[in-house]
């Protein structure tokens, strides 16, 4: 068999030259470029945590934040913010030189993720049944009423998916259910 003939055209994910894979998960042209990709991978994860580690300090309560600081929690870019605030539309104290501090709330109402609403499917209520004893056959009790087997009325309440409730020792099953199924084939 030997080695593989596959030429896969692929661009380098890392430098974006135009090379030959010989498998189609080869994502680099070469070791190199996959060691570079992988030390900038790590590297933003690291840069996430430190992202992650900064948010986690800043304290919810705090009415104004500081521009950084909203960087980080909103992610926007700070020339936007500069612009948001010139056009009055967030407000902002000027505590000194690269003091300005903002208004959270008003860029919280901005940037805040739309608000997810999960789509509930609407649940079928279950058909509420009547498990009283006035209401239900046992198993033997069919078994007696209509000459069939045990067995058989098992298989005829798992085949038409009749409910059913066990209540100590015995399986309750509703009248009406069965005698629809039974009554017939008397
Ligand atoms: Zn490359």
């Amino acid at each position: 068999m030997g080695q593989s003939k596959l030429k896969i055209p692929k661009t380098c994910e890392h430098c974006g030259k135009s090379f030959e894979a010989k498998t189609v998960t080869t994502r680099f042209c070469s070791n190199a470029c996959g060691h570079k990709a992988d030390n900038a991978r790590k590297k933003a994860a690291r840069q996430e945590a430190k992202q992650q580690e900064l948010i986690a300090k800043i304290p919810n309560n705090r009415p104004y934040i500081s521009i950084a600081e909203a960087v980080l929690l909103f992610n926007v870019s700070r020339d936007t913010i500069y612009r948001l605030i010139r056009m009055g539309k967030i407000p902002a104290i000027n505590l000194g030189e690269r003091l300005t501090r903002i208004s959270r709330l008003h860029i919280e109402t901005m940037f805040a993720p739309l608000a997810v609403t999960p789509t509930v499917p609407e649940v079928q209520q279950p058909k509420k049944m009547d498990y009283s004893q006035d209401e239900c056959y046992t198993i033997g009790e069919i078994t007696e009423k209509f000459g069939i087997s045990p067995s058989t009325v098992s298989n005829t309440i798992r085949k038409n998916s009749i409910p059913k409730k066990q209540i100590g020792k015995f399986v309750y099953v509703p009248k009406n259910e069965i005698d629809k199924i039974f009554a017939n084939k008397k």
